[in-house]
């Protein structure tokens, strides 16, 4: 199943509707460096875009939450950037350090 939802910067969004292809704007802050402090759509953490925040592409994972993203950085045209997180159908799963006994 794959979502067409948008919700716009400042409007909550529960988890359940977290489902791959919705599209969540949120607010970003300055950070040094040309990078991007964005809010999370799925808890209260925050994703430091990095290198060239505006031009690069991210591709951001809520290790809690366990949901990938697909971020894209949009120029408001007055001075501030926002961040649209596309949900991605991928679950990820986190490389452990392996045993040394087998
Ligand atoms: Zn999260």
């Amino acid at each position: 199943m794959t979502s067409t939802t948008f919700y716009s910067a400042g409007y909550p969004v529960d988890p359940n509707q977290l489902v791959p292809g919705t599209r969540i704007r949120r607010y970003t802050d300055p950070a040094p460096r040309s990078q991007l402090d964005a809010e999370m759509p799925c808890c209260d953490r925050t994703a430091r875009l990095p290198g060239d925040a505006v031009q690069d592409q991210h591709l951001v994972m809520c290790t809690p939450c366990g949901q990938l993203y697909e971020v894209e950085v949009i120029d408001e045209l007055d001075g501030g950037y926002g961040a649209v997180f596309t949900v991605r159908p991928e679950h990820p799963v986190l490389a452990r350090r392996r045993s040394t006994r087998r």
